[in-house]
This record gives structure tokens, sequence and C-alpha cells, in this order.
């Protein structure tokens, strides 16, 4: 008999404290109850601040694809030039997104699972032909590669300035150091990652220089997710589009509460620590990390089984949830070669100290041939040392 669950250690949705839980379970009150609108417009203010926007923040429900495809059809008029670069399968979700919708559609892709695309390769593209938005995946969730994201926004603002910049930022928002003002126009993301509430809301932040764009553009085919529609709601929230979801923006507000009882830079440190803690601790255990150390993410890490001959991937991974801990399968390339462990979101020490156990029980159960406690004896190391890298 199970009685307790398994931790949530995937790349969404990630565990959840009590008290936002808590928030899910108040009774529900009208969306223009104004003890709600005081709640939700302190919400929109806190993130447009924190994340240092001139322009506005949306929060609807839906999911982060539905932030994804928000984010596009909003600042890119229907014969742009779209550029994508993708370091792996959610990269690839935006050129799926970019081809459906009609636009001229290019992609830059990595030059190898694991690897990302580099900001001279982009630079080079953007010489080449004019192109009116680049789509960047911030953390690849399949590979676990961070783009160097303000070294891109740097050389996109100096050398094409007129490039819109929309950035998915599922896998890093509220995880990963980021400010609107590096020069993105929209950055985009959803509940259930770093910000450690369930899933079912869409983040957006757009620039003054997006929502002119959006205006530019007279018609959008979407309706529920024209910024238009949202703007006046996200300025005054007693004002109706959809209905919001009342007890997802209270479960928000008390994220954003333990975000800024923390503070962005100290959780920013927290999540790179603990990803090098796991990453050493991987290592000890005999797997190899799917992104190079340069590019490896604090938020989610791919783990590759040894030489490739490792476990029966979904026996191990099976076996990793009896010992207490859930992690996810490979995707594309690595499918079947290794597992990902997302890291993000409000864990701590505890926390990651039960995930390699539980997975460090699972290799000597599955007859891999490590010594109990070599994986923990690393991670104990690293979380002592608090190194980044
Ligand atoms: C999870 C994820 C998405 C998709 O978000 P959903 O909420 O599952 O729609 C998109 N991009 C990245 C990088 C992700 O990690």
């Amino acid at each position: 008999m199970r009685i307790r669950n398994p931790l949530v250690m995937l790349p969404g949705p990630t565990p959840m404290v009590r008290s936002i839980q808590e928030a899910l379970g108040r009774e529900t009150i009208s969306y223009n109850d104004p003890r709600l609108v005081a709640d939700f417009s302190t919400l929109i203010g806190d993130l447009v601040k924190l994340w240092r926007c001139d322009g506005i923040a949306f929060v609807i429900a839906g999911s982060g694809t539905m932030a994804m495809e928000m984010g596009i059809v909003n600042v890119a008029a229907p014969n742009d030039k779209v550029l994508v670069c993708s370091n792996g399968y959610f990269g690839d979700r935006f050129v799926d997104i970019c081809s459906r919708k009609g636009f001229e559609t290019e992609v830059l892709r990595a030059p190898r699972w694991g690897e990302s695309v580099q900001t001279e390769d982009i630079d080079a593209k953007l010489n080449e032909k004019k192109f009116d938005v680049l789509c960047v995946t911030h953390i690849e969730s399949s590979t676990g590669v961070e783009l160097p994201l303000r070294e891109l926004t740097e050389m996109t603002r100096a050398s094409h300035p007129d490039v819109l910049v929309v950035v998915d930022g599922v896998a890093s928002m509220g995880g990963v150091e980021f400010y609107m003002d590096w020069g993105v126009d929209v950055m985009l993301s959803c509940s259930q990652k770093c910000f450690g509430t369930a899933p079912g809301l869409g983040l957006l932040w757009a620039s003054e220089r997006a929502l002119a764009k959006r205006s530019a553009i007279s018609h959008i085919a979407e309706t529920y997710i024209d910024f238009e529609k949202w703007v006046p709601v996200m300025r005054e929230p007693m004002k109706y589009w959809g209905t919001p979801p009342v007890n997802m923006i209270w479960s928000l507000c008390e994220g954003m509460r333990i975000i800024k009882e923390e503070g962005l830079e100290n959780r920013f440190r927290r999540h790179r620590e603990h990803a090098y803690a796991i990453r050493r601790s991987l290592s000890a255990m005999g797997f190899s990390i799917g992104a190079g150390e340069k590019a490896a993410s604090p938020t989610v890490t791919v783990s590759l089984y040894p030489d490739n001959r490792g476990p029966d991937d979904t026996a191990f991974r099976e076996a990793v949830y009896e010992e207490g801990a859930h992690i996810a399968g490979c995707l594309g390339d690595f499918a079947g070669k290794g597992f990902r462990v997302g890291h993000m979101g409000n864990i701590d020490d505890n926390i990651i100290v039960s995930l390699i156990a539980s997975i460090e029980r699972a290799c000597v159960k599955r007859g891999c041939d490590i010594e109990p406690g070599v994986g923990l004896a690393a991670l104990q190391r690293a979380l002592i040392e608090r190194r980044c890298r």
C-alpha cells in the first residue's frame, strides 16, 4: 500500500506546497467580487514589476501551449517572416504553430540533441534576410539545454532592432534569471512549472512594442487569445471577456507571495545550486548528462543511461516511481536512452535528497553496478558546497 504520493519530479507539474493547495480549495467567489478584483490587480502588478515589463502581463486559463500560440499570433502579421530557433521538442512546437498559421517560417536547429543554437548563427541568419519575428525557447525541457538568452537579446537589440523577440520561458520563468528589459517583446510561461502551482494558467508578458505591433495588425483570426480582448481585463479585472479561473488566480497569488518572500535572485541561485548538485550526483552514479556542462539547465536535467546500454528504460522509471519519485521519459533523439528530472519551483534540499535516494535505490534494485550511497554522497557534498557550476 502506498501511504504517500511519489514526489512530482517532472518538468511540470512540480511539487505543490500546502498553502497553494489551500488557495485552490477556498470557497469560490465571482470574478467581479471586489476582493478578487483586488487580488487579481495586485497579481498583474507584481508580474509586471518583478519582471520589469514596460507593457502588460496576461494571466489566462489554459496551458503553456496556449500561451505559445497567443504569443505568436498577436505579434506576427499575416505575411510576416518568422525565424524559429529550435533546440528540441518544444522549439519544434513553435515551428508547428507558425506553419499552421501560414507565417513564412524558417528554422535554425541545434546541431545535435543536447546542444543549443548559437548566437552567431542566429545573427548570421538575421543578416541573410529580413525577419519580423524571432522565436526561441529559453530552456528546452526535452534536452535540458539553456539558451544563452541574454547574449542573444543583446545581439538582437544591437544588430537587428526591428525584430520582435518571442521567448518560450515555460521551463524558466520564476526559476532562472530573466527580465523583460533584456530586450524581449513577448515572454510566456504557465502555472505548473517554476511557479509551483497546479496546471491551468497560461502567463504572458508583452512589451509596449508587442502591444503596438498587435494594434498595427487590424484583425487576428483568434478570439480567446487576442491581446486586445484581454488588455482591458488585465488593466481592470472587474471587466469581463471570458470568466477568469478564480481559484487558480488565488493559487498563483500565493505562489507569487512565496516568490517575493524568497526573493527572485535567491530563487535563481537556488535553482542553479540544486541543478549542479543533481548533475554531480547523477554523474557519480554513472549516468551522463544530456546537455554539456555549459548549457545544462537549472530547472530540468536529462540523464542518459551509461553507454546507452543502461537499464530497461520503462522498467527503470517504474522502479524509481515505486521508490517514491515520479520522473519523466526522454523525447526525440533521447527517447529510451535516459530520463528527465524536473527540479523547479518550490523545492528544497530535502526533496532533492529524496529524489536522488529514490533513483539510487532503483539503480541498485535493478542490478546496476553501483555502491549504494555514491550518488547521495556526491549530492550531499554539492549541497554543502552550494556551487552553481
Ligand atoms: C511544458 C512546456 C511547454 C508546454 O506547456 P503545457 O503547459 O504543457 O502546454 C512548452 N515549452 C516548454 C519549454 C515546456 O517545458
